[in-house]
């Protein structure tokens, strides 16, 4: 007999009820069919979908949640298997998830490749999701959001979320995880990049990978990005975001990796900061949440759909104005709001 769940306010459908057991249980199979469920975009799917993490709601946030970005290449995945092996050994559970925005463009996920992380997909005390490859960018993080969520409730304590550099992806994976981690090559010229694009912000620890081809190199490059970031304004007063060198494919460097993972999780909660950011990162979700919702209506009113093609022409050709079409639309869509 599985032990019964304890629900939240929403009670789960009936045909969801065994896995909702399963997967409080820890059943790997029940958390990979609980996500499939979360990432349809079928309307009964999402009601029931919607029911689903209601429930299990109470069951989920005693995780750390770790970002990881960077370009193809820079050693994610080697880095992972790695660090996730070492985390298995010591006792935890390890979740592996991706926002890869290049699956909503191919169709395929370049991260959601069968043959990564080939031993720490084999072990129990891992899952690995790959990124969801439908919807739009917005649509995918969200679906990896509710799928760290499922996972947390699956009793994964740490949960990893995997992203490529691609602007967006960044921002949405740091707005869903407790600690961003950028993971770089020396030499690369990817530091300068991501300073141009505003990544470095969002970055709680940087790593450049593959020390053991150059280390003098690997340390030059090191030093540089602490010098560039003293310059920039940190995301919080407790915590200057530290610079590390390591060699992913010798796992090198990783349990000084896990030491200033701890230590940042320390200083956060003894600040306040951890659950602010929880909080915070809550809230911020929810906004989005109503600001695609609002829009989705928007799309689909009866009176904007007979009304934009002309009004959209009417702005192309410079006959209205860009701001005086939104007003008259807007106007049209909450005559029916
Ligand atoms: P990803 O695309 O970011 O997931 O990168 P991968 O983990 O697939 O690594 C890309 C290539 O770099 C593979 O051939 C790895 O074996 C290699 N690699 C990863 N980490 C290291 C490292 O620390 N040192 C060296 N020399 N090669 C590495």
């Amino acid at each position: 007999m599985q032990p019964k769940p304890e629900l939240g306010h929403m009670d789960v459908d009936a045909q969801d009820i065994a896995l909702v057991g399963g997967l409080l249980a820890g059943s790997r199979r029940d958390l990979a069919k609980a996500i499939t469920l979360v990432e349809s975009t079928r309307a009964e799917h999402r009601a029931r979908a919607g029911k689903l993490l209601d429930a299990l709601l109470p069951h989920t946030g005693r995780s750390m949640r770790i970002g990881i970005s960077g370009v193809p290449g820079v050693g994610k995945s080697t880095f992972i298997e790695a660090l996730g092996m070492s985390l298995i050994e010591s006792g935890h559970r390890v979740a592996v998830l991706a926002v890869d925005p290049s699956s909503t463009v191919h169709g395929g996920s370049i991260l959601g490749d069968k043959t990564r992380m080939e031993l720490l997909s084999q072990r129990t005390e891992a899952f690995i999701r790959p990124s969801p490859s439908s919807g739009s960018l917005g649509g995918v993080a969200e679906h990896t959001r509710e799928a760290l969520l499922l996972c947390e409730a699956a009793g994964y304590d740490i949960i990893i979320v995997e992203t490529v550099g691609v602007g967006q992806s960044e921002t949405a994976v740091a707005g869903m995880t407790d600690a961003f981690v950028l993971l770089m090559l020396p030499n690369a010229g990817d530091d300068l990049q991501a300073i141009k694009k505003g990544i470095m912000e969002l970055a709680d620890l940087v790593v450049f990978n593959k020390a053991d081809i150059d280390p003098t190199a690997a340390q030059l490059a090191a030093a540089q990005m602490r010098s560039a970031l003293s310059m920039l304004h940190p995301a919080s007063a407790n915590w200057q975001p530290p610079v590390l060198t390591l060699s992913a494919i010798r796992k090198d460097g990783l349990v000084e990796f896990w030491h200033v993972i701890e230590k940042l999780r320390r200083t956060l909660d003894a600040s306040g900061e951890f659950a602010a950011k929880r909080r915070h990162q809550a809230l911020a979700w929810m906004w989005q949440q109503i600001d695609a919702g609002l829009r989705g209506r928007f799309r689909e009113n009866p009176a904007v759909k007979t009304a934009l093609a002309e009004i959209s022409v009417s702005v192309e050709s410079g006959a209205t104005t860009p701001a005086a079409a939104a007003q008259r639309l807007l106007a049209l869509a909450s005559r029916t709001f």
